[in-house]
C-alpha cells in the first residue's frame, strides 16, 4: 500500500482557531537547509514567495518537524481531546 493510499484512510477533526503546532517563522530565514520542507509526510510546510508557510490542518501528528527543526522554531503540542487526526478508516 502506498503512502497516498494510507493517507486516504485518515480523517481530521480540525480544532479551528487553535493550532496544535505554532511555528516561529522569524527563526526560519536563518535556517539554510529547512528540513521541515522534506520531512513532513503531508507537506504542511511550504515556501511561498521566499517565506516559510505552515498549515497545520492536515497534520498527522507524527512529531517529525519538532525533531528535525534545528532552530527550535516548532512549538508542538497534542490537540485537545476530541480533535486531531483519526487513523484506520476505510
Ligand atoms: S526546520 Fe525549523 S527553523 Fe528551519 S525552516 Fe523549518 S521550521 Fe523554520
Ligand atoms: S507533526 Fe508531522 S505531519 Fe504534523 S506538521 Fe510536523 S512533520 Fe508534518
Amino acid at each position: 500500500m502506498s503512502i497516498d493510499d494510507k493517507l486516504l484512510r485518515i480523517r481530521f477533526v480540525v480544532d479551528s482557531g487553535t493550532p496544535h503546532i505554532i511555528v516561529d517563522t522569524t527563526r526560519c530565514a536563518g535556517c539554510s537547509e529547512k528540513p521541515c520542507l522534506f520531512a513532513c509526510p503531508v507537506q504542511c510546510y511550504k515556501m511561498e514567495s521566499h517565506a516559510l508557510v505552515f498549515n497545520w490542518e492536515n497534520c498527522v501528528e507524527c512529531g517529525t518537524c519538532r525533531i528535525v527543526c534545528p532552530g527550535g522554531a516548532v512549538n508542538w503540542n497534542y490537540p485537545r481531546g476530541g480533535f486531531g487526526v483519526c487513523f484506520r478508516f476505510g
